[in-house]
């Protein structure tokens, strides 16, 4: 054995509970797993065997333990001479590992705070009654969880009492309530943490457990697979069935308002996939092959609301889809007034392309409308445009609100390096470039700085490579 092990008459059990620390720090610290065991460790300073020497054992209430001498020979416990009688040790007891103080090696009993062993398992009381679905009143079976109000049922319960709900309803979607509190349920999903309960009840009262025939029946009527099924009647307008996963995917799924209702010609099936819009996190299918634009071409994430119209689907309280009008082409996007990031936000170049475009005497859609014009034309270099796919952007191309903006400011800058010098209004004509350009930081934070100096210029100091 190696210094310091121990054997145990028990199986190891995890986590050390005790150890016993030497007085000499030149021997090892021995750690003590199980419940009862036998040391074996150097006993004398002078000699390298080792040697079983002591037992300890831990009381099973775990309050006290005892130890006794396992050689032929005495050990001294708290300054008491110790045989095969076993004493009483705390947690500081010093133990010496023969019957004389001198030539021996002395140990310090520690017992390990209690956290560090028993952290993993809480009790926890539960009242059965609790525990049991209000609809046939037994223990819940393979339970269910409804939401918003979070009361749970068994499976096959709760899923007989969704089939009557649409019977009654007489095909005519209508909102499902909760059997317990009759608040209108959003969405319903299995509770595998309400699942190990349900168990470990069962475990502990057997006299509730039900037949296997009445366990096979409820079976039957389970229809809830999925952990949690969302968005049911989100549209009880239309003529929608309950749906389900049919799948034991821990997919979320959004229905979309053309999940179970044909809609301008389409209905989503099983296979379809949805698209989550970037502007109102709803859903739709991604549907390719109708040629209708799904994605910004800009920042390639998606939008609703050009498919929707296309679908002719208008948002109402139920339908929370885009408007048509915050995705659409170039060509159809207007400006009345520079968006507020032009020019890295520095609000005094904003001021002096302002006044430029005055002098022109143009308004500032004529002004993007021309350079947008030069941008097709490809007369202006399109290397540092700040959108994915810049190559292929034309005036028929989707744009969302956001990358529309990055466009424009684009284009400001190349109108603003356009106007020569000795046209740009009296105060801005004067000022040096700042020679980190337009990716000067000090023009953010200090106003005197953004005042004194032009950064609508490339930059020719720092990192030139953006
Ligand atoms: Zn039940
Ligand atoms: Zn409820
Ligand atoms: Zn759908
Ligand atoms: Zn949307
Ligand atoms: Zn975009
Ligand atoms: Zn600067």
């Amino acid at each position: 054995m190696e210094p310091g092990q121990c054997s145990g008459t028990k199986d190891i059990d995890g986590d050390a509970w005790a150890k016993l620390v030497p007085t000499d720090s030149s021997y090892p610290v021995i750690e003590i797993r199980s419940r009862d065991t036998i040391i074996c460790s150097e006993v004398t300073s002078s000699s390298i065997d080792k040697l079983k020497w002591c037992e300890i054992e831990r009381c099973p209430d775990k309050d006290s333990t005892m130890i006794r001498s396992a050689s032929l020979s005495a050990i001294i416990v708290d300054g008491t001479v110790v045989g095969e009688e076993a004493v009483d040790i705390k947690s500081g007891s010093e133990i010496i590992s023969g019957p004389d103080r001198s030539g021996y090696l002395s140990y310090i009993f520690e017992v390990i705070p209690l956290q560090h062993h028993d952290s993993e398992s809480l009790q926890i009381s539960i009242d059965v009654e609790h525990a049991k679905c209000s609809i046939c009143l037994n223990v819940w079976h393979d339970v269910v969880t409804v939401a918003p109000c979070l009361h749970n049922f068994c499976n096959g319960c709760f899923s007989e009492w969704l089939r009557r709900s649409s019977t009654r309803s007489h095909g005519k979607t209508q909102s499902v309530v909760c059997p317990q509190c009759r608040a209108i349920v959003h969405s319903v999903g299995r509770n595998h943490f309400l699942h190990n309960i349900e168990e470990a009840i069962l475990q502990t009262f057997s006299s509730l457990k039900r037949s296997d025939e009445d366990i096979a029946l409820l079976d039957t009527y389970s229809s809830i697979k999925s952990n949690l099924v969302l968005g049911m009647q989100k549209n009880p307008s239309r003529k929608r069935p309950l749906t389900f996963a049919s799948d034991e995917s821990n997919d979320v799924e959004l229905p979309c308002p053309q999940c179970g209702a044909e809609l301008g010609g389409f209905r989503c099936s099983l296979a379809t996939t949805h698209l989550q819009c970037q502007g109102c996190g709803g859903r739709m299918p991604s549907r390719p092959e109708s040629g209708v634009i799904q994605h910004c071409l800009g920042c390639d994430r998606t939008f609703c609301g050009v498919y929707w119209a296309s679908q002719g689907v208008d948002a109402d309280e139920f339908n929370v889809i885009c408007h048509p009008d915050t995705f659409k082409p170039i060509s159809q996007h207007t400006i009345s007034r520079i968006p507020d990031s032009t020019h890295q936000n520095n609000r005094y170049e904003r001021e002096i392309t302002e006044r430029c475009i005055q002098q022109t005497g143009k308004t500032l859609q004529a002004m993007i409308s021309d350079w947008i014009v030069k941008f097709v034309n490809r007369e202006i270099d399109r290397t540092n445009l700040q959108l994915k796919h810049a190559e292929m952007i034309n005036m028929r191309t989707y744009l969302c609100n956001d990358c529309y903006n990055k466009f424009i400011d684009y284009l400001l800058y190349w109108f603003r390096v356009s106007v020569p010098r000795h046209l740009l209004p009296h105060d801005a004509s004067e000022r040096e470039n700042c020679w980190y350009g337009y990716l000067c930081r000090t023009q953010h934070h200090s106003g005197e700085h953004a005042r004194k100096r032009n950064h609508v210029c490339r930059p020719t100091r720092g990192n030139i490579n953006m």
